[in-house]
């Protein structure tokens, strides 16, 4: 049989790559993102009850009631947004499946959305399936920052959408109150769609206030956000998420949803909306990562890599080039390899392939992996 690929350019995802020469390698794993440490106990347990009460059956299609509930007074609370549960939240399988609803929802074969490089590795494979074109922007290296005279540069009749991550994956890079008035100042009077991936909305530090979306009612008209339980809760592989978007850019974002997933995962939706109103388990995740962060700043001082700063995420990159000048990926796997470290080499995250000899290391670990992670990294000479 002949199948004609819909995404003809694409691989296999470096995730899957170098957890599976990690594995192949018995390395430790510092490429692919989620803590080596387990979940909240209670969580598992409210889990465990709620199966047992019965909750094994759908959940209406936009997602569990009460727990949209929680998740509109939620961000009222961090955003003072008003959202309404009923037409504005919707559950999702992850934040990935949000953000490609979100753009098979508005893109059009011919559209022009714009990327911010590095880019988290969906985003253009989610856009290229819709017929649609990325339009490619550098962040400007070493601090990864948006050139917003670029954006404007960019800018054409066909721009559709323009997709935003803060905390940014793979850098830590945050967008600050000024980004977001340079967006509003480039949408305004535009039909422009933002998509906003705010997965690691906690997931950050240095008491810097996450710009969200939802703090900017004249945006979340204009936005689909999205949201991941797995970065926040500790469990990625819940695979549990929600979009937050207008109620009539809601309605269209349901139509694509309702024939793609239905609804998700009820026992973990009547768990959490219960959870989700203990404000400390999410308010302290930033201050528990934050000092994972430090703690790996500090051993990797005993390297020759040079970390870059990181002020949100799972995530750190550093520069090799007082090691090597190896092509990031042939280092990322000799590494692996030789010393038992992956890691994710960032020209992944660029389309053009740029590569600046980058490394991306995750650090939601326990300590004694970080430990034994920069004991091996140490002798790298
Ligand atoms: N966006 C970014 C930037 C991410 O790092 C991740 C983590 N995989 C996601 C989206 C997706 O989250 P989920 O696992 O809930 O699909
Ligand atoms: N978000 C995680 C990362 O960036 C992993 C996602 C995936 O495996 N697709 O490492």
């Amino acid at each position: 049989m002949h199948i004609t690929s819909r995404l003809p350019n694409v691989g296999t995802t470096i995730f899957t790559i170098m957890s599976g020469l990690a594995n192949q390698h018995s390395a430790i794993n510092l490429g692919q993102g989620f803590p080596d440490y387990q979940m909240s106990e209670a969580l598992i347990n409210k889990v465990n009850e709620v199966m047992r009460k019965g909750w094994n059956q759908y959940v209406p299609m936009q997602g569990y009631m009460p727990l949209r509930e929680s998740i509109a007074e939620k961000v009222d609370f961090l955003y003072g947004a008003n959202v309404s549960p009923n037409t504005q939240v919707t559950i999702t399988p992850g934040g990935t499946y949000a953000i490609y609803t979100a753009l098979t929802t508005i893109l059009q074969p011919g559209d022009e959305v714009i990327v911010f490089e590095p880019a988290y590795d969906s985003y253009i494979p989610n856009i290229e399936i819709n017929g649609a074109v990325p339009v490619l922007i550098s962040l400007k290296f070493p601090d990864y920052k948006i050139d917003w005279e670029d954006v404007r540069k960019k800018i054409s009749p066909k721009t559709k959408a323009i997709i935003i991550n803060s905390p940014h994956n793979p850098t830590g890079s945050v967008l600050s109150e000024k980004d977001m008035d340079e967006l509003r100042s480039v949408v305004r009077n535009t039909n422009i769609f933002i998509v906003s991936d705010e997965v690691y909305e906690h997931l950050i530090y240095d008491n810097i206030p996450h710009q969200s979306i939802l703090r900017y009612p004249d945006l979340l008209e204009r936005s689909f956000v999205c949201f991941s339980f797995g970065k926040t809760y500790n469990c990625t592989g819940w695979k549990l998420g929600y979009c937050i978007s207008s109620s009539e850019l809601m309605v269209e974002f349901r139509k694509v949803h309702q024939f793609n997933c239905f609804s998700c995962h009820t026992p973990s939706q009547v768990a959490l909306a219960d959870f989700l109103k203990n404000k400390n388990e999410y308010l302290s995740l930033a201050g528990i990562m934050q000092k994972k962060r430090d703690y790996f700043f500090r051993l990797m001082k005993q390297t020759k890599f040079d970390l870059l700063p990181s002020h949100g995420s799972y995530f750190v990159c550093a520069r090799y080039s007082r090691i090597s000048n190896e092509g990031d990926k042939d280092f990322a796997i000799r590494i692996t390899k030789e010393y038992g470290i992956a890691s994710i080499p960032v020209s992944a995250f660029y389309k053009s392939g740029t590569d600046n000899n980058v490394l991306r290391f995750c650090f939601c670990k326990k300590n004694e992996t970080l430990d034994a992670a920069v004991e091996r990294l140490a002798i790298i000479l």
